[in-house]
């Protein structure tokens, strides 16, 4: 039976912050290469941008405030992608696109994505390392708000999302699975966010494999921030590649495919030898094991 489209969301206005870089330009240039060479069984979909009062519930409102005027400078550039006019607007949208790709896969039982990164360092008071808004953290939060009680946040980027662990922090409804390479962003473990660091490139797949086997497959949403950092051209170990990467990606994919599950794009830079186009080469190997593995049983029963 054909498996149908899944929804990816993206708009321009997620790449309306002025200060050009990997983080506020990459949605636009792999939604470009999905016009040039679409991925089977994906469809672009514009995401109603979050609304303020929903933005409050996760940020702290002197935040906003200097997010929304520029004021003070420090807090507004606090992320790293500088700040304009454009960047509350940016912000809404990226974390819209998040929100909406988690419902969805909620209400389909299914796969959903946004081309939404730059969220799991910001923290209740401020932006860091290029996330301006912890979007991972605002989705979590609806969908609890929602009626959902089992909700995990695996991040594999190759940096620790402490911002989300200091944001998760207190709700017992939602978890994070953090596997990392780089120690940027590190946190003490606790019962709800656990921070595994991986040295070497050998011990990455059977470290991700015990690790989702210790949380199991009990979720009721799988919000995934599949970080291409992890490249060995990034900041990764060496060997750690793309064929690695991409065996990863359908790791994750098959483990869930049980599950809902909403991925974002996250980390990934084009300051390696292959620039832009290895960069959305990385990123789309997470939307192809989205549109290729099956959905259902993971062990059909016999005869069937
Ligand atoms: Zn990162």
């Amino acid at each position: 039976m054909e498996k149908e489209k899944h929804s990816l969301y993206y708009s321009p206005d997620y790449c309306r912050q002025e200060y050009s870089f990997d983080t506020t330009r990459k949605a636009r240039w792999i939604a470009d290469s999905l016009d040039r060479n679409p991925i089977d069984k994906i469809r672009l979909i514009a995401p109603p941008p979050l609304s303020l009062a929903d933005l409050c519930l996760t940020h702290s409102d002197a935040y906003i405030s200097a997010i929304a005027t520029g004021e003070p400078e420090a807090l507004a550039a606090a992320a790293g992608v500088g700040w304009c006019e454009n960047t509350l607007t940016a912000g809404l949208s990226v974390c819209g696109g998040v929100v909406a790709a988690c419902r969805d896969a909620v209400a389909c039982g299914g796969v959903a994505g946004s081309l939404s990164s730059g969220l799991h360092h910001a923290r209740r008071d401020r932006g860091d390392g290029f996330c301006t808004f912890n979007g991972l953290a605002i989705a979590a939060r609806d969908a609890v708000a929602r009626g959902l009680s089992r909700v995990l946040i695996l991040d594999l980027d190759a940096h620790c999302g402490g911002g989300t662990a200091s944001l998760i922090d207190g709700e017992v409804r939602i978890t994070q699975l953090d596997i990392s390479v780089d120690s940027f962003d590190c946190y003490r473990s606790t019962a709800q966010a656990t921070c595994v660091l991986v040295g070497a490139a050998g011990e990455y797949l059977s470290t991700l494999d015990r690790e989702l086997d210790r949380v199991g497959r009990e979720w009721d949403l799988v919000i995934y921030n599949a970080g291409m950092d992890v490249h060995e051209g990034d900041c990764g170990p060496a060997g750690l590649d793309s064929t690695l990467i991409a065996c990863r990606e359908v790791t994750v994919f098959e483990y869930f495919r049980q599950v809902p599950i909403a991925y974002v794009i996250a980390g990934g830079y084009s300051r390696g030898p292959g620039g832009i186009a290895d960069l959305v080469s990385l990123h789309r190997s997470t939307l192809r094991a989205a549109a290729s593995v099956p959905r259902g049983l993971s062990h059909p029963l016999p005869g069937v």
